[in-house]
Parts: C-alpha cells; sequence; structure tokens
C-alpha cells in the first residue's frame, strides 16, 4: 500500500504544473478574456510552480503555494484506492480536470465550458473503451442514462437560478461516469454534494452572522462539492 500512495503522490505533485496553468488560465471573471500570459510581466501561463509565483516577474499567479500540489496530491491517492479496473483511467481523467474545475469555481465561481467539455470528452472515451476491454458494451446505457439523470436534475437547479450554468454539463460528466459503477453511486453522488453544499452554505450564514454580513447564493460554489461528492461516492461504492 505505501508504494501506491508514494507513486499516487507523485504523480499529483507531476500534474500540478501543468493544472496549475490552467487553473490560472481559465480563473478570469465572467466576460474577461482568458489570462494566457502573465499581467505583471506577460510571460505565457503554461507550467507553474508550486509556489503560486510566475517564474518570470515572481509576481502571484492563480492558486495559493502548494494547494494545488496537494489536492491534486489526495485526488490521485483516492483515485488509487477506488481503482479496480479499466475505468480507473476515466476516473483519473475527471480526478485531474476536476482539480482545476474546482480551484476555477472557488476562485471566480465558474466552470468553464471549455474545462466541462474536456473533462466530459476524456470520460467518455475512456469509458467507452473500458466497457469495450470489459466486453460490457451495455455498462454505457447505464452511463448516460445517469448523465442524463443528474445532469437534469441540476439543469432544473439552474433554471430555478440556485445553481450556476457550468454545474448541469459538470453534474452531466460525473453522473455519467459514476453510472459505471451503479446507479446507488450515481445519485449518491449528487446526495453527498448537495449535503456538503448545504453544510457549506450553513458555516458561511452563521459565520456572516456573526459579522453582521449579507450572504448571496452566489457565494457557494457549487461545483467543488459535485466533484468531492462524487469522489466519496465512488470510494463508498
Ligand atoms: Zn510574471
Amino acid at each position: 500500500m505505501v508504494p501506491v500512495v508514494a507513486v499516487a503522490v507523485l504523480v499529483g505533485l507531476l500534474v500540478a504544473p501543468p493544472l496549475r496553468g490552467l487553473i490560472a488560465y481559465f480563473a478570469v471573471p465572467e466576460g474577461e478574456p482568458w489570462c494566457d500570459a502573465c499581467p505583471l510581466c506577460g510571460r505565457a501561463v503554461r507550467l507553474l510552480p508550486p509556489t503560486g509565483r510566475c517564474p518570470g516577474c515572481r509576481g502571484r499567479l492563480g492558486a495559493g503555494a502548494g494547494t494545488v500540489e496537494a489536492v491534486a496530491a489526495a485526488v490521485a491517492v483516492a483515485v488509487a484506492y477506488a481503482a479496480d479496473g479499466p475505468q480507473t483511467m476515466a476516473l483519473g481523467w475527471a480526478g485531474a480536470l476536476g482539480v482545476a474545475l474546482g480551484f476555477v469555481d472557488a476562485r471566480v465561481r465558474r466552470l468553464p465550458h471549455l474545462l466541462n467539455l474536456a473533462l466530459l470528452a476524456g470520460v467518455a472515451v475512456l469509458l467507452a473503451a473500458a466497457a469495450l476491454a470489459e466486453g460490457r458494451p451495455g455498462v454505457l446505457v447505464r452511463c448516460l442514462l445517469a448523465a442524463l439523470t443528474v445532469g437534469m436534475l441540476l439543469e432544473l437547479a439552474v433554471w430555478a437560478k440556485a445553481l450556476g450554468p457550468g454545474d448541469s454539463p459538470l453534474g452531466f460528466a460525473l453522473g455519467g461516469l459514476l453510472g459505471w459503477y451503479g446507479w446507488p453511486v450515481a445519485l449518491g453522488g449528487l446526495f453527498a454534494a448537495m449535503v456538503l453544499a448545504g453544510l457549506w452554505a450553513t458555516l458561511l450564514v452563521v459565520a456572516a452572522l456573526a459579522r453582521r454580513r449579507e450572504v448571496r447564493g452566489r457565494d457557494v460554489p457549487v461545483g467543488p462539492f459535485l466533484l468531492l461528492g462524487a469522489l466519496i461516492a465512488v470510494l463508498a461504492g
């Protein structure tokens, strides 16, 4: 077990620099152009060090020091722990892009469609390959139905303006991935996400009341909780 954890941590650390690049690129407010260069020195944003600082000018760029590395390593350990078949490739892909999406949503309250699409496309291709490798293409029907179910439930919340527009596409992709593991995991992931987001919102309200400040619905990014709920459901399933 120790070697597996060590390898998983190493993988997490190796994927962190490009994930930091993605986070810095996409973590811009709605309506602003993507950040493809350091705003301070103009150096291209691709791979970023764990310090969370631009290699050119040492200015703050993207997520805080060590944060992406810690989360990516933890997710890699969780994926390694859950690994039990060819679908683990899809889980790993969703884990990596999920780290980027989670950080972007936490920073600027949005889940960019390009990142959502990349997560969905990778999961779809890798799950299809896994289903063929295992000789049971029928499981893909359940994945599709789970994707539609979770995606539509979240879309209802988007229509009710309870969620942001990026939450339902992410739910669609995660629902499809969790559908591989069965309906209890797919719906359990959504349930865990809502419970965690609700707890977080409650904490924010209590903290705001203590400081006599107002809380708005937009203060709670739901993406990180959808991702965390999905991971918990896979581990529990
Ligand atoms: Zn710079």
